[in-house]
């Protein structure tokens, strides 16, 4: 047992908050678990579609992190993530940038800090630029993929409203994360309609997937069948299979020659790993994502997991058009789960075998009136078979109940320090036959110098991790 550890978490998203928290429940208070952000508040993303939408305000969808971490004894440090050297254990955290701007007259305050254990948890970084026109500031699209940029589109949708025509939604290559853009299409569709101004505005949806209901995750029973027949039914044109290449001010362009006019467009980005975790040699791949064992532990640097969209996990499919494997909320929290739990077990705070997420994943799509569950248990098909255990889709009212219900339910734990309780898991097993984390095959006892079982693991590694 190492004494006084220090257990760093990067990043307090849907991924790092419960990370730090189960961290919390399971270590002893002689080990410090320290949370750091570059976002003063925690924000509960999937809730930015509806602010962007302004059917509900920001403040309903975030919680201030100082709070919370004082309340759940959470070393907290407000700040940036700006370097990292994974030889020393040492961070530099730029605290100037806690919320991204440069204040005039302020001297960069930077800190270094050391760290027993490291979960990088810091989500997508925006791959704006990979598109000319392509973003809210210096581009002419929104996104909804962060506070800001879901405020901007708010008011872009306002002033929309007082002046319709043309909508194109969609996402850029190499996206992966396409349920809201969906929701984006459906729900301003519903919106428009409640107003009466329908009628006034086209809707297209231009994505590269290769077929609608695709969302990244192939052959999922009736997905495609009951997508497709949802955007049909609200008169939404589909394009498929459509590679963005560039957006101006008034139409976005295709690789095949085709425009797209449009007086509001929301284009989901493909996404990459933080900057600093680019930089560091030999930690993640091209695009800033980091490998992990099935325990969410680097194979190379054995204090450091990566949980959320920050774990690399590779899309299984060739399509036409790259896409991106969707990392959901949910898999997220699972992959934190399993991360705390396994640290604990190396700190020897537990006796237990070490934990894998089984990334079953089941995603909630509010469209509107109506919804589609989407369940694709694992998210990765067997590589050896192509098939999963089970996957399917269900459309109905009750989809956008519970999903406002899950909101509620996920912003309370994050309010009351709970991770992944035990009647949540019981819960999807029973009404969803999901299981979330398997223990690891064989049981092995890892220490921080124990190479040779990092080694080991590295040999059972599950070959659906990318
Ligand atoms: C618009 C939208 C809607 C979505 N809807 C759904 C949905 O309905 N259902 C679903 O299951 N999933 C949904 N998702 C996916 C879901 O939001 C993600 O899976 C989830 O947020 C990933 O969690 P994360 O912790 O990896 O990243 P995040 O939740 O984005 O958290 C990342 C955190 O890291 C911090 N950070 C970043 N860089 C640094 C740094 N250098 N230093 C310090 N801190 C840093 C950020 O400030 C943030 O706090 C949606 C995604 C989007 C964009």
């Amino acid at each position: 047992m190492i004494p006084m550890s220090n257990v760093v978490v990067i990043g307090a998203g849907l991924a790092g908050l419960p990370a730090a928290y189960e961290l919390r429940h399971l270590l002893p208070q002689a080990h410090t678990v320290t949370l750091i952000s570059s976002e003063p508040n925690f924000t509960f993303i999937p809730g930015l579609v509806q602010v962007a939408l302004n059917f509900k305000p920001l403040s309903h969808v975030q919680l201030d992190l100082a709070r919370l971490a004082k309340r759940h004894h959470l070393n907290w440090i407000p700040g940036k993530v700006v370097k990292l050297d994974p030889k020393t254990r040492c961070l530099r955290i730029s605290r100037e940038a806690a919320s991204g701007e440069h204040i005039e007259g302020n001297p960069r305050t930077d800190t270094e800090i050391e760290y027993d254990y490291l979960v990088i948890a810091t989500g997508a970084s925006l791959a704006l630029d990979l598109v000319p026109g392509l973003g809210p500031h210096g581009g002419y699209t929104q996104s909804i993929c962060t506070p800001d940029h879901a405020l901007t589109a708010r008011q872009a949708w306002v002033d929309f409203l007082n002046n319709p025509g043309p909508i194109v939604i969609g996402a850029a290559p190499g996206a992966g994360c396409f349920g809201p853009a969906y929701e984006f299409a459906l729900m301003a569709d519903h919106e428009l309609r409640r107003k009466g101004l329908r009628d006034q505005v086209s809707i297209t949806y231009l994505t590269p997937e290769p077929y609608a209901g695709h969302l990244g995750v192939s052959n999922v029973k009736h997905a495609r069948r009951l997508t497709a027949e949802l955007m049909q039914e609200k008169d939404i044109t589909v394009v498929e299979n459509a590679a963005i290449t560039a957006v101006d001010k008034q139409a976005v362009h295709l690789s095949d020659g085709q425009t797209y006019p449009f007086k509001y467009s929301m284009i989901l980005p493909s996404f990459r790993g933080a900057g600093f975790i680019r930089e560091v040699p030999g930690l993640s791949d091209e695009k800033g994502f980091i490998p992990i064992l099935p325990t969410q532990r680097h194979p190379d640097f054995p204090e450091i997991y990566a949980a959320g969209v920050s774990a690399k996990l590779a899309q299984p499919d060739k399509t036409q058009v790259p896409i991106g494997l969707p990392k959901s909320g949910q898999m997220a929290e699972v992959m934190a789960t399993a991360v705390a739990h396994n640290i604990a077990v190396e700190l020897g705070a537990i006796q237990d075998s070490l934990k894998v997420p089984t990334l079953e994943a089941l995603c909630f799509a509010e469209f509107g009136e109506t919804g589609i569950a989407y369940i694709a248990a694992p998210v990765l098909p067997d590589p050896k078979t192509g098939k999963r255990k089970r996957s399917y889709a269900v459309r109905g009212p009750w989809v956008v109940w519970v999903k406002a219900a899950f909101e509620e339910y996920f912003m309370a734990k994050m309010r009351t320090g709970v991770g992944l309780p035990w009647f949540e898991k019981l819960g999807l097993r029973t009404l969803f036959g999901l299981k979330m984390l398997k223990s690891l095959s064989e049981p092995l006892s890892v220490t921080l110098s124990d190479r040779a079982a990092v080694s080991q693991e590295k040999t059972a590694v599950n070959t659906t991790h990318g």
